[in-house]
């Protein structure tokens, strides 16, 4: 690239940057080109991307088939309002509802958090409906990421990201991850619904054994409670199949999609049963731009591409080279890391140092991954990444612990 115009678009950057309201520690490292999992930055570096667009860019970077479905639609029609039908939307409804084994209808929107909000406002009117608007809260477990909106930071019910916003809203109680006993005491004459992330993301790449999860299903069966699962992260292959709930053997009630279901654009969704759904007639819930024909070509691109034969075959075949190569770093390097968690290609690595020093170092050797709680390192590769790709990765991994490695050290001073 001419170096003129290298340095004009970092003036511009830093320009920018300043009247960007700061709610983002970002790292000085800004891109202007993807190929599958490269992301290629301003200077001509090459990174190899294991975020994802944090879960997103399911497909890598400028897939071709979403580039050509998203270009085709872009010359016929870019938006009409949810006035009229849109052909295409109902078509990915249902597809989306076929392949989730449960759910009758979808709503589409425009992030995770409005998939949630959408989720909680369903399951409340649900009650409602049935004759007990007085059920409305909804039980949640202790580190839930569910978004950003009011409603779903308290739902979440972190306190860092509560702090300061006014009072909390009203109908939440968190009980500890996997604690069957607090779920059931939780249970009141008010609860409506009991919300859960399959596999948490934001809070480390963690899950209770999949025998609570049907412990749930049987308890909203025996309570009449509304079962939602938050597969914003989890979903859309995620994990290694298309839904992560499928490896428990039992459907949720109430499912919220978001982040790949676009492949990098925009969109999310809320799925449901008929039953779950039934409160939600017309003029209850609505959206501007949810599900435009733009969203929807691009989760129709993102759905012909998973749905093909063999793409989860190829993802679990990731999955298990990426964390058997983990673990045999983490025997090498057990001062920088020590524990592989996770499904699919949603992997975390426990770190010993500081995770933040990690993401650090590994960006230094151009390798960018995520930070999730318990000082977890995620790495989210899209989900057609190859073995060639792995190795590569793993060896920068390495670079990254031999510098962060105290033992490391050592022997190379020794
Ligand atoms: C990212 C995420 C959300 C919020 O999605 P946004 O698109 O950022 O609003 C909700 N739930 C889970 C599990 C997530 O990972």
């Amino acid at each position: 690239m001419p170096l003129q115009q290298t340095a004009m678009s970092q003036t511009v950057m830093s320009q920018t940057t300043t009247h960007m309201l700061p709610v983002f520690a970002r790292a000085d490292l800004a891109f202007e080109r993807g190929e599958g999992p490269w992301l290629i930055a301003t200077n001509g570096d090459r990174y190899l991307d294991f975020t994802s667009g944090v879960a997103v860019n399911a497909l890598g970077h400028a897939h071709p088939h979403l580039v050509q479905a998203v270009q085709n639609q872009a010359a016929k029609l870019w938006h009409v309002s949810n006035l009229f039908r849109i052909a295409e939307g109902e078509q990915l409804a249902a597809r989306l509802c076929t392949a989730s084994g449960f759910a009758d209808t979808a709503f589409f929107c425009n992030s995770g958090a409005e998939a949630m909000e959408a989720c909680i406002k369903m399951a409340r009117k649900y009650q409602a409906v049935n004759g007990k608007p007085e059920r409305y809260r909804i039980i949640t477990f202790e580190g839930a990421f569910h978004g950003r909106t009011l409603a779903t930071l308290a739902a979440g019910g972190q306190e860092k990201y509560l702090e300061g916003f006014g009072p909390r809203v009203e109908g939440f109680d968190q009980v500890t991850l996997g604690d069957l006993e607090a779920t059931k005491k939780a249970i009141g004459p008010n609860t409506a619904a009991i919300l859960i992330e399959p596999l948490q993301g934001e809070g480390g790449v963690r899950a209770p054994p999949p025998a609570f999860f049907r412990a749930l299903r049987q308890l909203c069966d025996d309570n009449d409670l509304m079962l939602i699962f938050d597969e914003v992260q989890t979903g859309m292959g995620r994990t290694g199949e298309l839904f992560a709930h499928t490896r428990f053997g039992i459907t949720p009630d109430i499912m919220a999609l978001a982040k790949a279901l676009g492949g990098g654009f925009p969109m999310g969704a809320c799925l449901s049963t008929a039953k779950a759904g039934k409160g939600m007639t017309a003029g209850t819930h609505g959206s501007t731009f949810g599900g435009n024909l733009l969203a929807a070509a691009a989760g129709n691109a993102t759905l012909d591409v998973m749905l093909a034969p063999g793409f989860f075959d190829h993802v679990q075949r990731m999955s298990l080279l990426l964390t058997q190569k983990l673990a045999s770093v983490c025997d090498r390097y057990p001062d920088v890391i020590h524990e592989v968690r996770g499904e699919g290609l949603l992997i975390g690595v426990r770190a010993v140092v500081p995770s933040g020093d990690l993401v650090v170092a590994l960006r230094n050797e151009k390798l960018l991954t995520v930070g999730a709680g318990e000082n977890v390192v995620r790495m989210l590769p899209p989900l057609i990444v190859n073995e060639a790709e792995l190795d590569d990765a793993i060896g920068r991994l390495e670079r990254a612990c031999i510098a962060l490695s105290p033992d490391a050290q050592k022997r190379k001073a020794g």
